[in-house]
């Protein structure tokens, strides 16, 4: 077995990227393959052919994750590789008037759902604690805490919030290592980098958009298929000794034509080129929604902007007086063009539909695919309320204001949140690599993902990535994260 020297990628999102660039800095042939025509579009959200989760206004840089150290550290290690990055780009924190910065230290405040920590926030501040970051946490209620929040010019951001029909106030935590990241303007400079690092690109509906996997049977490993390539929409074979497919189980990418040739014909989506990511990754949606403040209303303007305005998360409790569940919500400040971005994560949608036939794994012959992009955005009435509750409380100035824009956003859910990185076992001689698995959590680690994954690429077990027993394939492991749920169960809006 020869290791591989020539890798195709397919999807430009913040996984591909972040790998196709880790792995030409180890000297591999890199061809990268997207539908969408980033190069020209760059990364724009509101573009039509744009549906990428990669390609956003914003995401939430955190390192704070429980009980979870792995991703903490990583996550430190990501947010040192941003600001560094954002150096070399001639930024520094003190210049953001010009909102060129990728990552931004706004500081994240943890609303606790009461006026008390709540059980995963101990845990955090323990982790904080345990890895020396304790004095960057600041809570509420403890006043050497606002002490030092206050010496340390974070005070402003620790605010206060009453607690719907009653005398009391939610505790919160400002977590001053946290902020943002220009996901959009990110991914349009990492595409450049990848570019300057001789990263070669294929994008558009034709020319980038994959078609299936070309397969021959293994001389080394004869009861396997072995990948050495892809035939891209215009009808191009790409030979590759090694293919990564680094994006979302949408029912384009992973479907290929004919289960009995080995080079499919377009047409019948009747076998999926990657059926087994079919049992380890799951579909759903997120709720967005954006307020616009228009740049005349200096008071809102300043309000919100990122030098005063942290993210806020608030997580989900049953609070009104029905009982009912607003769920966990974030918000973050507003973006240079004055959009004020919510998002609703207490309930992940799914849209489930008959699967393919063959798909080795299917829920009563069924799979959530995402959405039209045409139909993401209403949202379902279950959002509406929650981020309704959610303005009321923290957004008092917004509470009649109509939405900007609605959106469903696709998150591509694993297992157990960790990511999917690994070769696909399936396949003979390491011809296929999965790097993908997002979970609502992976754009912070763009700068630094794809050096793990490369570790992992070229040396399976043996990498000396400490998120490799994370992310290894695991067919073994149970369905977990609400993707036992299935057909039918609450989440699923095609049976609403
Ligand atoms: C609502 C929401 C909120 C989130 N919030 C956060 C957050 O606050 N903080 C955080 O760190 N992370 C967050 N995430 C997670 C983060 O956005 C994802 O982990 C990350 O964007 C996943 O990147 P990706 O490259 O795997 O997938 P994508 O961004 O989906 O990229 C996949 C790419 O594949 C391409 N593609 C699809 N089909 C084909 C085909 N047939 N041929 C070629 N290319 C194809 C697509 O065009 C796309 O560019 C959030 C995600 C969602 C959905």
């Amino acid at each position: 077995m020869t290791d591989p020297k020539s890798v195709a990628v397919i999807g430009a999102g913040i996984f591909g990227l972040s790998l196709a660039i880790a792995l030409r800095d180890r000297n591999y042939e890199v061809a990268v393959f997207d539908r969408s025509q980033y190069d020209e579009n760059g990364y724009d959200p509101t573009a039509d052919d744009v549906q990428a989760a990669s390609a956003d206004h914003n995401k939430i840089f955190r390192a704070s994750y429980g009980k979870e150290i792995h991703y903490q550290r990583l996550a430190l290690e990501s947010r040192r590789a941003w600001a560094s990055e954002d150096e070399k780009r001639g930024s520094t924190e003190q210049d953001d008037g010009r909102d060129v910065r990728l990552f931004v230290n706004s500081g994240m405040l943890r609303i606790q759902p009461f006026d008390h920590l709540a059980a995963l926030e101990k845990e955090t501040l323990a982790n904080m604690e345990r890895d020396g970051l304790r004095d960057t946490q600041f809570v509420k209620s403890d006043p050497a805490d606002c002490e030092r929040a206050d010496k340390l010019g974070w005070k402003d951001k620790i605010l206060n919030f009453r607690i719907p029909d009653s005398e009391s106030t939610y505790e919160a935590v400002l977590d001053s290592l946290a902020g943002f990241v220009r996901c959009s303007n990110a991914c349009a400079h990492y595409q450049k980098v990848a570019v300057d690092k001789g990263v070669k690109f294929h994008l558009g509906p034709q020319e980038g958009a994959v078609d299936h996997l070309v397969k021959v049977k293994s001389n080394l490993e004869p009861s396997k298929d072995k990948v050495i390539g892809l035939k891209t929409k215009d009808g191009v074979v790409h030979d590759a000794d090694a293919v990564v497919v680094a994006g979302k189980s949408s029912r384009e990418i992973f479907l290929s034509p004919s289960p009995f040739t080995h080079d499919f014909e377009a047409g019948s989506f009747s076998t999926q080129i990657l059926p087994e990511l079919s049992y380890h990754l799951e579909s759903s949606a997120g709720s967005l929604g954006t307020f616009k403040i228009d740049k005349s209303n200096t008071q809102l303007w300043d309000k919100y902007s990122p030098e005063r305005f942290p993210v806020m998360t608030w997580k989900s409790t049953p609070r009104d007086t029905s009982g009912k569940d607003t769920g966990s919500i974030y918000v973050l400040p507003r973006t240079p063009e004055g959009l004020v971005k919510i998002g609703y994560r207490g309930i992940k949608w799914t849209n489930f539909q008959p699967a393919p036939q063959d798909t080795p794994f299917t829920q009563d012959g069924q799979w959530s695919v995402p959405l039209p992009a045409e139909e993401c955005s209403l949202l379902p009435e279950p959002a509406l309320y929650a981020i309704k509750q959610f303005v009321s409380i923290f957004l008092p100035e917004f509470e009649n204001t109509p939405f900007f824009s609605t959106k469903l956003c696709w998150y591509t859910d694993s297992l157990d949140n960790s990511f999917v990185i690994d070769h696909v076992p399936t396949y003979a001689e390491k011809s296929v690599f999965v790097c993908t698995g997002g979970s609502g959590h992976g754009a912070k680690f763009l700068p630094v993902l794809g050096k793990h994954a490369a570790d992992i690429f070229e040396h399976g077990d043996k990498s000396s990535s400490p998120m490799r027993s994370f992310w290894r394939w695991r067919p073994d492991a149970p369905r977990r994260n609400g993707l036992e749920e299935g057909p039918g169960g609450p989440r699923d809006i095609s049976h609403k």
